[in-house]
């Protein structure tokens, strides 16, 4: 498994990242129905989406007036493409995705999709046109077939089993001695944070958003649900403007685009070839993570000559 960015002392930065992700944006607008400070305008028009090409335009935002975190960002995802945002953490790089949902709105600038600012539209239909895989998901404590179900509430039992076998994780259900029907979350069953994810996965591919938002774990999965967690985002993304806050080489490597991220600026970006050989900030982190690995590597070794 390689992961960017994460220092030396991963364990505190990972456990961090857990406890910050535990607010899966999607469900809790489902919950709280709607940010209550974000109101429609009135004669706000529904979204309609084209092509799904995505802009940030000197996009300015503080949480609190004291602390600017967005200090002027843009950016364009091109319809189907796949722009990957890297950065040590605290650089903002989630504070993105919680604007393009209109969670918050920034003090200044403009974000676009197909031309439309998304502060005029209705926010209902700018809900429905994104698809949102968090880092760490929260299920609702009901069956895997709600959970899954919930990203096309009329979509037929054929249609739920197709989407879970795109996400790799329907052989997992149907081993449960009650398949789709198991509870799973507190009263349930517990699920391991690579199945919660893969159920994510096939709700959003149920969804079947034009617009993605990915934000991948940083925390240690074994290397085989890495890899299936991948093949299954992989699939999801496909022909899909997708925007990803990437974690693996895999991603960052291939993405269309990647941005890096630093206090709230935009401080190199291009493709991955292009910035190692700019040896700038993206190639230092890199290095860094590569040291990281092998320390780890390293320590796996003693582990098992122990
Ligand atoms: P990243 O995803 O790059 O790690 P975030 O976008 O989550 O960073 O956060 C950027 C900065 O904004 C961090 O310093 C974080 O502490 C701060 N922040 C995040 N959410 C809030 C909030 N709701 N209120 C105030 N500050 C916040
Ligand atoms: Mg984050």
């Amino acid at each position: 498994l390689i992961q960017l960015y994460i220092p030396l002392n991963f364990m505190g930065t990972v456990y961090r990242e857990i406890k910050q992700a535990t607010l899966d944006i999607e469900q809790m607008f489902s919950l709280i129905g709607r940010d209550p400070e974000i109101q429609d305008h009135p004669g706000a028009l529904p979204l309609r989406v084209d092509a799904g090409e995505v802009r940030f335009d000197d996009v300015h935002f503080a949480y609190i007036p004291e602390r600017q975190i967005l200090k002027g960002i843009s950016f364009t995802v091109p319809p189907g493409k796949t722009i990957a945002i890297v950065g040590p953490s605290g650089a903002g790089k989630s504070t993105i995705s919680r604007l393009l949902f209109r969670f918050y709105e920034p003090q200044k600038g403009r974000i676009l999709i197909d031309g439309q600012d998304i502060a005029t539209i209705q926010q209902v239909s700018l809900r429905s046109a994104i698809g949102m895989v968090p880092q760490d998901t929260v299920l609702f404590n009901d069956t895997i077939e709600y959970n899954i179900r919930y990203g096309r509430p009329e979509a037929t039992q054929a249609e739920i089993a197709e989407a879970a076998r795109l996400a790799q994780i329907d052989r997992f259900i149907k081993s449960l001695p009650e398949g789709y029907a198991t509870s799973v979350g507190e009263r349930g069953l517990k699920l391991s944070g690579g199945e919660k994810q893969r159920v994510a996965i096939a709700r959003t591919i149920l969804k079947g958003p034009p617009v993605l938002v990915l934000d991948e774990a940083t925390s240690a999965l074994d290397s085989f649900t890495e890899k299936e967690i991948q093949d299954a985002l992989d699939r999801v993304s496909q022909g899909r403007t997708t925007l990803v806050i990437a974690h693996r080489l895999s991603t960052v490597i291939n993405a269309d685009e990647i941005i890096v991220l630093d206090k709230g600026l935009i401080v190199e970006r291009g493709h991955h070839r292009e910035l190692l050989a700019a040896d700038g900030v993206y190639a230092a982190l890199w290095n860094r993570q590569r040291q990281v690995d092998e320390a780890k590597a390293t320590l796996q070794r003693a582990t098992a000559e122990e």
